[in-house]
């Protein structure tokens, strides 16, 4: 790790529905406010992805957006090179999508993924719109997660992925599970965006990419914002 702890926002110009860079901002601050030197490096459509970050922020976006990511990233396979020495990646929504085998959209046309976790996606019946709220699995970390979501994709994990939460409320990957972890890589369908209203979920990645141990941040306008997403939730 440099100096620095640096943290990729991918493309946020086609990844970036509902605010998601807000997930690389608030890894930056919540380091920053900790004391532990930390800077945003935005990649754009176009431009070569570094393999030297530390934490890769991957967004969601609509299937056409989704897609010309994937051949994006496959010719400047940075991200992919990080996560096989152990780069800490957060893939939000098509983020899920892209990072197993493949997707099918809803015009049945299978598209290669990059291959980073053991999932596949396709086109469901209906959109998931709404309100999320799971259990994170394993003990991942303590309390609910929450967020936002709106997919039309389903995704099935492989023997290699284990979920990242079970869904009590909304659909997720397939209605019973939620997101997907494998080594660094974690995943999920939930937008707010998730790292501000999950920090316990941001401290997690953090933790991963620095190997400290983080105390909890008082914070109590987080605090307000996940007690008023719970209740519209309905829990
Ligand atoms: N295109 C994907 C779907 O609709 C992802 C949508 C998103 O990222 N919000 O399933």
């Amino acid at each position: 790790m440099s100096s620095k702890v640096s943290v990729a926002l991918v493309l946020p110009d086609l990844l970036g529905t509902y605010g998601d860079f807000g997930n690389a901002v608030v890894l930056e601050k919540r380091m920053t406010w900790r004391g532990i030197p930390a800077e945003v490096v935005t990649v754009n459509f176009g431009e070569p992805v570094p393999d030297s970050c530390d934490i890769y922020v991957v967004g969601g976006g609509e299937d056409t957006a989704q897609t010309l990511a994937v051949r994006h990233l496959r010719e400047h396979p940075g991200m992919q090179r990080a996560a096989g020495r152990g780069a800490v990646v957060l893939g939000v929504c098509a983020g899920i999508q892209i990072f197993g085998e493949s997707f099918t959209r809803a015009d049945q046309v299978t598209h290669p993924g990059l291959g980073l976790i053991d999932s596949t996606s396709h086109a469901g019946g209906s959109r998931a719109i709404g309100e999320v709220v799971a259990t994170p699995a394993d003990g991942l970390f303590e309390g609910v997660l929450t967020g936002f979501e709106n997919h039309q994709g389903r995704t099935t994990l492989g023997p290699a992925a284990r979920p990242l939460a079970h869904v009590k409320v909304g659909t997720g990957n397939d209605g019973s599970v939620e997101g997907a972890v494998q080594g660094r890589i974690l995943c999920t369908y939930l937008h707010g965006p998730v790292l501000p209203r999950n920090p316990q979920l941001a401290d997690l990645l953090i933790s991963w990419a620095t190997g400290v141990e983080l105390k909890p941040l008082d914070l109590p306008a987080v605090t307000r914002l996940r007690a008023e997403r719970a209740k519209a939730a309905g829990v």
